[in-house]
């Protein structure tokens, strides 16, 4: 009953005696024979179990060793601490917390539970991953020395829990327990992580005091904190004073520099250190590429990775994958995929990271072959499971338009996070899938992850963008109540977002003003998404106001809310506002000078726009195609053909930039602004482009304006033949084909006007009056009529005594004639109307391109009235003033 037989599986070896406590009397050594069992009973002589259990551990059999300790048990017998600790200790070795808990349930067997058995535990649970067990275990016990504080010190760094380590630093020294050298490099490495300067500070001046500062790589960690903490010149007192210095030292240093951005010192040190005989290892290359990676300057980066090379040392997988990375989020993306294939022919087995860093790259080119490359690696590599890989795997599929494929890794992901779930619902609607999208949701709910905020954002805007908006505030009432999920910032921003990008800027507004009613915080995505449905004349107000919200959330020095604010202003008229603003920016990126030259274009200032591209050259910077086209746009507005045509050949001689259509519209534009048609007509036939509707539409506009029917007939031949034609178009043809006398074209011209009727436009006019917006059409039935109409023709004959027709009367809009008033007339009309003084000025936003006669009308009232006036037309913005219009006539 009592004998347990326990496998011996070979012959036992001799054991020394385990531990200094009293030997027992028999002093010869155990031998055990080659039986296949020994058998214990109580008369088992208790030096014997021990010696058996230091056996079972040495032999990895600690499932058998457990049973052993059920027998001690059984038998009251007890174990000495020596025996236990090697059962601790082998726990740990196989890394077995399971085993290790059992043990750790038998600690009564242990004879007068030494100190040094406790503090065994708090590290086996620590190794283990159990910091909360070894917490327990460390709290409970009576005493504790260095030992016991270096295994929870330890515990806490292993899990990187850095603030954790520096409160057990003063709560040893409370004790009276001073690290030692071993250990102070540890807690200095926690202050470095945390960010403690001043902890770090202390530190150093009593390992000064203790001597212990003379320990290499105590004066290293010291300086690894001051590195860390951006303390450079504590940093380079230390380092100055260190008469030995290793690569760790010099390291410390050079990546201090590397931190702050400090390039120059950092490879002055770099050269320094090798002028002094130390040879940079790995880490520094790395530290200086990965550095020159994050800042953008790859081309440094990859030289110094040809210079490590050369010097014999071959890179790592830090080093491929930093520059894989770095030239991934510096938009030389497909460089970065060359690297990776290189990379694997090397045979350099990439990382998580790697993998990630191609992917991603993958997934922002939409190169759905190359990320089924990576992916069939990351499978090789033992990684196509992993969840920071899957992830980027879900999102580059779904980017890829494969939402199949972005399934499939989804449900290979073994631990999947709410960044997996997330991702996949989110691929679902970006492909139009809202029902599977649902689906996944309800399932997350009933899965281990829950829906976060992100997902309930995700669900939203998902519904938004595929036009169910309904669904979608659903959802947004839904979230606080059924989810228990409280709504953020990017909780609302979806839903302006959603209604901006459907183009119910109204709805997109009132959701901007519930949000300032409540007092959610805006941030920039709310200002980047909202000011465009405010890019018009007659919401000058509103983005006002929104810019008094940036003010005060501080969001003007975010570089792309400022740009996009002196877009907006000047699209509302209020260009000065925008050359305020733009100066107000001290670090202009390119769109910041974009934006505002294209605002001077917009306003017809071609003196003020090249004068800031001059200032923007004397700057250093280069300009892109954006600033090229508006440049070719100021020359035409200036009337400046060869300055123009010079800037269109430094397109490609100077700037190397391949002209696109935009820059032969242009270009074509420059030509007709100046009436040089026949130089126009011979620049399209040799341009290299197919030209395409809007070369034939600019020419179209110069015919009508220079009073060429022939050419213009011409030209709206060739806009026969494109599909595009909207019914302004078709109306544009009908009358140019009327008074050319051509009728062959009536065929083609039916069948356009059938589609284009279809997508007829009334014209169309907004005004603001005292902060009211009224809206205007051209119909003779609208109750105003009457009481306008009386207005108008009052000024009618003034007008026309003002000027005389003069151009092809070939119009967007049906005539006035027919009965109608046009909407803008009416709407000039209605700002004089119930005004006791005349109006400074007015501002106008119309749907279709404004006829002669009403752009007639417009440059009188400013003249007799001394008012201005802004209208924005479906072509141009007009700023009426003294009788002059800023197109120049030209629209
Ligand atoms: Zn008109
Ligand atoms: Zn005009």
């Amino acid at each position: 009953m009592e004998n347990l037989i326990i496998p011996c599986k070979s012959r036992l070896p001799v054991v020394p005696p385990p531990s200094p406590t009293p030997q027992p009397k028999q002093d010869t050594p155990l031998e055990f024979t080659t039986r296949s069992f020994i058998s214990l009973s109580r008369k088992t002589h208790p030096r014997m179990v021990d010696a058996h259990l230091n056996y079972l551990c040495n032999k990895g059999h600690l499932g058998e060793a457990i049973a052993v300790l059920d027998y001690v048990r059984q038998n009251g017998l007890k174990v000495r601490p020596n025996t236990y600790a090697n059962l601790i200790e082998s726990c740990i070795a196989e890394d077995s917390i399971h085993l290790g808990r059992k043990v750790h349930a038998m600690v009564d067997l242990v004879e007068s539970l030494p100190l040094f058995v406790e503090t065994k535990l708090v590290s086996m649970y620590s190794k283990c991953g159990c910091l909360k067990d070894a917490r327990k275990v460390f709290d409970g016990m009576r005493e504790r020395n260095l030992y016991t504080w270096s295994a929870m010190i330890g515990a806490y760094s292993r899990e990187k829990r850095w603030r954790e380590v520096v409160d057990m630093f003063y709560l040893m020294v409370e004790e009276g327990v001073m690290p030692d050298g071993f250990l102070f490099p540890k807690i200095l490495q926690a202050c470095g992580n945390a960010g403690d300067n001043r902890t770090g500070m202390l530190i150093h001046s009593i390992v000064i005091r203790s001597g212990i500062c003379s320990y290499k790589r105590v004066r290293n960690s010291v300086l690894a904190v001051y590195a860390k903490c951006g303390e450079l010149n504590l940093a380079r007192r230390l380092f100055d004073s260190m008469e030995q210095k290793d690569t760790v030292t010099w390291n410390s240093l050079i990546s201090g520099y590397c931190q702050k951005g400090e390039m120059k010192e950092a490879y002055r040190l770099f050269d320094a250190m090798q002028e002094e005989g130390t040879k940079p290892g790995l880490v520094t290359w790395n530290l200086l590429i990965v550095s020159y990676c994050q800042m953008g300057n790859c081309n440094v980066a990859m030289e110094l990775m040809k210079k490590m090379e050369s010097q014999g040392l071959v890179p790592d997988v830090f080093t491929w994958t930093s520059l894989i990375s770095g030239f991934g989020q510096n938009n030389r993306r497909s460089q970065a995929l060359d690297l990776f294939r290189e990379m694997l022919m090397l045979g350099i087995k990439p990382n998580g990271v790697t993998l990630t860093s191609a992917i991603s790259t993958c997934a922002s080119l939409q190169a759905l072959n190359r990320g089924k490359e990576v992916h069939s690696v990351a499978i090789k590599m033992g990684l196509g499971d992993n969840v920071l890989v899957g992830n980027s795997l879900i999102d580059m599929y779904s980017k890829c338009e494969e939402v199949e494929g972005a399934r499939w890794v989804f449900d290979v992901i073994k631990d999947k996070d709410a960044y997996s779930w997330n991702s996949m619902i989110k691929g679902y609607f970006n492909a139009g899938y809202c029902g599977k999208g649902h689906e996944l949701f309800l399932t997350m709910q009933e899965s281990d992850v829950q829906p976060n905020v992100i997902t309930w954002n995700v669900m939203i805007s998902g519904y938004m963008q595929n036009g169910d908006d309904d669904q979608a505030i659903n959802l947004f009432k839904r979230m606080e109540k059924d989810g228990k999920i409280k709504r953020n910032t990017a909780s609302w921003n979806s839903l302006v977002a959603g209604y901006a990008q459907n183009g119910q800027k109204d709805k997109a507004l009132g959701i901007l003003r519930q949000m300032q009613s409540l007092h959610v915080p805006l941030n920039s995505v709310t200002v980047l998404s909202v000011l465009p449905s405010c890019a018009n004349l007659i919401a000058i107000n509103k983005v006002k106001e929104i810019h008094g919200c940036v003010v005060r959330r501080d969001l003007e020095s975010v570089l792309s809310v400022a740009n996009s604010l002196i877009d907006t202003y000047a699209k509302s008229g209020k260009i000065e506002y925008s050359r305020r603003l733009f100066d107000r920016v001290t670090l202009k990126d390119i769109i910041t000078w974009n934006s505002m030259i294209g605002g001077y274009i917009w306003h017809g200032c071609h003196g003020s726009a090249l004068d800031l591209y001059d200032l923007m050259r004397q700057f250093g910077l280069k300009p892109n195609r954006g600033t090229l086209v508006s440049i070719l746009n100021a020359y035409s507005l200036a009337g400046l053909v060869e300055e123009g045509k010079q800037v269109f050949s430094s397109i490609t001689e100077e700037h190397l930039i391949v002209p696109a259509l935009e820059h032969y519209v242009a270009v074509v534009e420059l030509y007709g602004h100046a009436g040089r048609l026949g130089e126009a007509v011979e620049f399209i036939e040799n341009m290299p482009l197919v030209p395409e509707f809007s070369i034939w539409l600019a020419l179209f506009s110069a015919c009508r304006i220079h009073k060429n029917i022939a050419l213009a007939v011409l030209a709206a031949e060739r806009l026969l033949e494109f599909e595009v034609g909207s019914y302004s178009i078709y109306q544009l043809l009908l009358q140019t084909f009327g008074l050319y006398g051509k009728s062959e074209h009536s065929l083609k011209l039916k069948r356009l006007e059938k589609d284009a009727l279809a997508r007829k436009l009334l014209g169309e006019s907004w005004i603001i009056r005292e902060n009211k917006v009224y809206r205007f059409i051209a119909d003779q039935s609208a109750p105003y009529f009457e009481h306008l109409h009386s207005w108008l023709q009052e000024i009618e004959e003034k007008v026309r005594a003002f000027e005389s027709y003069d151009r092809l009367c070939i119009e967007e809009e049906e005539k006035e004639e027919s009965g109608q008033i046009h909407s803008e007339k009416l709407a000039i009309a209605f700002a004089f109307a119930g005004e006791c003084r005349t109006p400074r000025t007015i501002r106008i936003m119309k749907n279709l391109r404004m006829c002669a006669d009403c752009h007639r009308t417009a440059k009188y009232v400013t003249l007799s009235y001394g008012c201005e006036i802004y209208l924005s037309d479906s072509k141009c913005l007009h700023h009426f003033k003294d009788g002059v219009c800023s197109c120049g006539d030209y629209w």
